[in-house]
């Protein structure tokens, strides 16, 4: 399984933390049965620590098909580094033989659900549902991708790993909580 680097808990994100993700998800990606292959996009083509990406005029998708751009907080464009970063990730999880992917949603690279709308360093933030560059790649080469906010996907994911692991029947996916629905209604970004 493919995994956001900072969901295992490299110190990859833009300011050189893992976001307080490494410590949330180590009983999941311990799990024996399950092979983890982290990776960042961004580390590998901005290096780290780095200003920060987000998307403007679109997705992921759209970045890819050149119809959008990754702009930091500063207007530097760094469309052509989020995409070669995305197909490093891509290349990474074909030459392992990755089944799926768990990515960070939110993230200009790795986001699945739900993206910021241009810069998220503004006083008013925007949000939109889509996915991020790497995420785009990874879903046109036919991995599917969940988000570390999609609960009922990972326990579900957990329960065929771990013998005797019975998932709660309350938990929702990122587009069914309650902020997403009230925030952006409409329906799942891929659907
Ligand atoms: S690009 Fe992805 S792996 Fe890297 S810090 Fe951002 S969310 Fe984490």
């Amino acid at each position: 399984m493919l995994v956001s680097g900072c969901l295992a808990g490299w110190g990859c994100g833009v300011d050189g933390g893992d976001y307080g993700f490494g410590a949330r998800f180590r009983e999941l990606l311990a799990l024996p049965t399950l092979r983890v292959l982290p990776f960042c996009p961004e580390q590998h083509a901005l290096g780290t620590p780095r200003t920060m990406p987000d998307i403007h005029g679109g997705d992921g998708f759209d970045v890819i098909a050149g119809r959008a751009k990754v702009l930091d907080e500063h207007g530097r464009d760094l469309t052509e580094k989020m995409v070669d970063g995305a197909r490093a990730m891509l290349t990474f999880a074909q030459q392992a033989r990755a089944e799926l992917a768990i990515l960070t949603d939110m993230s200009a690279a790795c986001g699945s659900q739900v993206i910021s709308d241009g810069c998220r360093l503004v006083t008013e933030r925007r949000w939109q549902r889509g996915v991020g560059v790497a995420t785009a790649l990874l879903l046109e080469a036919g991995i599917p991708v969940a988000a570390q906010r999609d609960f009922r996907t990972l326990a579900l994911l957990r329960a065929r790993l771990e013998p005797g692991f019975t998932p709660p029947d309350n938990l929702r996916d990122h587009h069914e909580h309650s902020w997403v629905l009230e925030h952006l209604p409409g329906g799942h970004p891929r659907s």
